[in-house]
C-alpha cells in the first residue's frame, strides 16, 4: 500500500499546487485540462472562450430564448381556459425575454469568456440568489422562477430535453463532475476524456467500475471538487494514490510523468506472462476471468489473458436510450461477445438495474431506498416481457459459445424458480421458431445478499453454479452504501462477517459440488485475491486490467500458506486487524504490484492504513 501521506484534505501544498484526496477509482496517472460538467442540474461542459467566439456564444443565448418561449407558449396554448398555471407560465415567458437576464448573460459571455450555457447558469444562479435574498417572500420566491427558467434555457443549449446529459468534450480532458450517470460515462468512450474526477462514488460505484472497464484513470469520492476546480485549470490525476493536484508545479508534472511511465512499464511487464496458466507458487490452478461491461472488451479480456467471462454486465446495454434494445440486438452483441472469447464460457448476467445504476429506459418509481428497492432480479421479474425478451436472446446465442446465465441480486430461492420459469418459456418460445440453442445452458445465481449467503447450502443445491459479489454483500451486510464517499472507508471485504459469509459459500458450493467464483472488486485485488485462495476458491472474475497482477500475486504464494491465512483471519475481530495481517505476511512480496511500480522502494511515509480505499491494495 502507497498511499503517501498528504496534508489535509484541499490544504495546497507548498510549494506545488493543491492537493485534493479521493479514492483510486481507475488505475492510471495523467495530467490534463479541467472540463468541469455541471450536474446537479442539466449537464454542461463549463467552457472557456475566445474573444472571437462571443457572437458565436451570444447568437446561441438568442436562438435558446427563441426556442424556450415557443415552448412556453405551446405550453400556455394548451392549458385551454388559462388558470393558475397559464399566468405562472406567461410569467416566465416574460422572464426568459426579460433585459435584465439578456444583460446578465451578455456580461458573462463578454467579461468572463463564458460558454453560453455557463452564462445561463451563472447569471440566472445570481439574480436567484439576489431574490432569495429580499426580506418580501413573494419576491423571495421568485428566486426558484428564475431557476427554472434557467435550466429550461441550459436544456435548449444542449438541445437536450432529458437530465442525462452527454459529455461532449473535444479536446483531451479531465471531466469533473459531482456524479456522472452511465450514460455520461458511457459517453466518454467517443469523447476526448483522458481522466475524471467525481465528488461522490466509491471503488465499487458505477462510475468507478465504468472508468475502469474504459481503462480511463479516474478518482472517485473528491469532496468539494466542482467548488475547487474550474474549467481549464491544469490537473494531474492520479488513479493509483487517489489524489488531485491542481495546478501542478513542473516539479509535480514532472514526477506524474515519470509515475504514469513506471505504470505502463509494469503493465507491459505483466503483460509478458500473459499466456502461461495462472498457478500458485505450489502449482495450483486458478482460473481467472474478466468481467467486463462492453462487448468491445472481451478482446481486451483475451489480450489480458482471461480464461473467459465471469461477469458480463448487460444493464449497460440498456444506457443513453429510451427504449430497451430488441431481442435481436441483444442478440448481436451477445454474438460479438462470445465471437470474441471463441471456445470459452461467457457468464452472461441478467441486467442489474436500479439501485446505483439509474437508467433511464425504465422509469422506475421514487423510493426512499433505491438500493433496497426495485433494484436487479426484482425489477426484472416485473418486466416479465422485458425479462422474456433479454432471455430469448442469451438462449439463441447459447447456439454460438458457451453461455451462462447469471440472476443478480438473488435474496429467496422463490426467485431463482421463478427466473427458471421465464427461462423454460424463453427456451420454449426460441425452439417454436424452430432457433437453434444449446442442450444446456448453466443458470446461476450472484451471492451478494446476506440472505442468499446464508442459504448458500440450499442454493448450491438448486443452481448451477454461485458467484459471489462482494460490491453488494459489503453494501448489505454491513449497511453501507456502496457509492457514500464518507463511509467508504468502513465498506471492506475484509470485515469478519463478511470473511465468514463467503468461507460460507465456498464451502456450500463444495459439500454440494455447485461451482463457485467471486467477481466483486475483492478478486481484483493481489491481497483479496490471495485470501479467497485461501478460502478455497478456484475461479474468480475481475476487471480486465487486473488480470496480468493477480496471475503475478498468485505465483508468489503456495496454497497451504494462504489456507493457514484464511483460518486466522477467520479468528479477528475487526476488518483493520484482518487487513493488517494480510499485509503483514504478503505485503513485502507485492510491493512493485501494490505500488503499480517496479522496483518499487517505499519512502518510509508509505504504509498500509487499515480500511484504505487508495492504492492498489
Ligand atoms: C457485486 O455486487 O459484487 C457485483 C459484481 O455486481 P455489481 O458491482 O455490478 O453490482
Ligand atoms: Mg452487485
Amino acid at each position: 500500500m502507497t498511499t503517501r501521506e498528504l496534508p489535509l484534505d484541499g490544504m495546497p501544498a507548498p510549494p506545488g499546487g493543491s492537493i485534493l484526496l479521493g479514492i483510486a477509482g481507475s488505475h492510471g496517472v495523467v495530467a490534463g485540462p479541467a472540463v468541469v460538467i455541471e450536474s446537479d442540474k442539466t449537464g454542461f461542459p463549463r467552457r472557456r472562450i475566445l474573444p472571437a467566439e462571443e457572437g458565436v456564444e451570444w447568437d446561441r443565448f438568442a436562438a435558446a430564448v427563441s426556442a424556450v418561449q415557443a415552448d412556453l407558449n405551446g405550453m400556455i396554448e394548451s392549458l385551454e381556459g388559462g388558470g393558475p398555471e397559464a399566468s405562472i407560465l406567461g410569467a416566465y415567458l416574460l422572464m426568459v425575454g426579460d433585459e435584465t437576464l439578456a444583460h446578465a448573460v451578455g456580461a458573462q459571455i463578454r467579461d468572463k469568456h463564458r460558454c453560453a450555457d455557463w452564462a445561463v447558469a451563472a447569471a440566472t444562479t445570481s439574480i436567484a440568489s439576489q431574490l432569495s435574498a429580499v426580506d418580501d417572500p413573494y419576491i423571495r420566491k421568485r428566486g426558484y422562477d428564475v431557476d427554472f427558467v434557467g435550466e429550461r434555457l441550459v436544456r435548449a443549449l444542449g438541445g437536450e430535453a432529458e437530465s442525462d446529459a452527454a459529455v461532449q468534450v473535444t479536446e483531451p480532458s479531465i471531466v469533473v463532475a459531482h456524479d456522472l450517470s452511465p450514460a455520461d460515462t458511457a459517453a466518454m468512450m467517443s469523447a476526448s476524456v483522458v481522466g475524471f474526477i467525481t465528488e461522490v462514488g466509491s471503488r465499487t460505484s458505477h462510475t468507478a467500475i465504468m472508468a475502469r472497464a474504459l481503462a480511463i484513470p479516474a478518482v472517485v469520492g473528491v469532496k468539494d471538487a466542482l467548488r475547487r476546480i474550474e474549467s481549464g485549470d491544469q490537473l494531474v490525476l492520479d488513479g493509483l494514490r487517489g489524489t488531485v493536484v491542481i495546478g501542478p508545479n513542473d516539479e509535480q508534472l514532472e514526477e506524474a510523468e515519470r509515475r504514469a511511465g513506471r505504470y505502463q512499464a509494469l503493465t507491459s511487464e505483466l503483460g509478458k506472462h500473459r499466456g502461461q496458466p495462472t498457478v500458485t507458487k505450489d502449482g495450483v490452478k486458478v482460473s481467472l476471468h474478466a468481467n467486463i461491461v462492453l462487448p468491445a472488451e472481451a478482446r481486451t479480456a483475451r489480450d489480458h489473458g482471461a480464461e473467459g467471462v465471469g461477469l458480463y454486465r448487460t444493464e449497460y446495454l440498456y444506457v443513453n436510450r429510451k427504449v430497451p434494445p430488441s431481442e435481436d440486438e441483444q442478440l448481436t452483441v451477445f454474438s460479438k461477445v462470445l465471437e470474441r472469447m471463441g471456445d470459452q464460457p461467457v457468464t452472461v448476467r441478467i441486467f442489474d438495474i436500479g439501485g446505483d445504476k439509474f437508467i433511464t429506459t425504465f422509469r422506475l418509481p421514487q423510493e426512499l431506498n433505491p438500493m433496497l428497492g426495485l433494484r436487479a432480479v426484482r425489477l426484472a421479474l416485473s418486466e416479465r416481457d422485458l425479462l422474456l425478451a433479454h432471455l430469448r436472446a442469451m438462449v439463441r446465442a447459447s447456439a454460438l459459445g458457451q453461455v451462462r446465465i447469471m440472476i443478480p441480486l438473488v435474496a429467496t430461492l422463490d426467485e431463482l424458480s421463478a427466473v427458471r420459469d421465464v427461462l423454460a418459456e424463453a427456451k420454449a418460445q426460441v425452439a417454436a421458431r424452430g432457433q437453434p440453442m444449446a442442450d444446456h445452458i448453466p443458470l446461476g445465481v450472484m451471492i451478494e445478499v446476506p440472505s442468499a449467503a446464508l442459504m448458500a447450502d440450499r442454493f448450491a443445491a438448486e443452481a448451477d453454479f454461485m458467484s459471489i459479489g462482494t460490491n453488494d454483500l459489503v453494501q448489505y451486510t454491513l449497511a453501507i452504501d456502496r457509492t457514500n464517499r464518507a463511509l467508504a472507508y468502513l465498506a471492506s471485504p475484509y470485515d469478519p462477517a463478511v470473511l465468514r459469509l463467503i468461507d460460507g459459500v465456498i464451502q456450500a458450493g463444495r459439500t454440494h459440488d455447485c461451482p463457485v467464483s467471486l467477481c466483486g472488486r475483492m478478486a481484483s485485488t493481489p491481497l483479496g485475491a490471495l485470501l479467497l485462495v485461501g478460502f478455497g476458491l478456484r475461479e474468480m472474475s475481475m476487471e480486465s486490467v487486473a488480470i496480468p497482477e493477480i496471475k503475478q500475486a498468485l505465483k508468489r504464494a503456495s496454497v497451504p500458506e494462504l489456507e493457514q491465512l484464511a483460518r486466522s483471519a477467520l479468528e479477528l475481530p475487526t476488518a483493520a486487524q484482518v487487513q493488517a495481517l494480510l499485509v503483514d505476511a504478503l505485503e513485502p512480496r507485492l510491493r512493485d504490484i501494490l505500488s503499480g511500480e517496479p522496483n518499487f522502494v517505499p519512502d518510509g511515509s508509505l504504509g498500509p492504513r487499515p480500511g484504505s480505499q487508495n492504492s492498489l491494495e
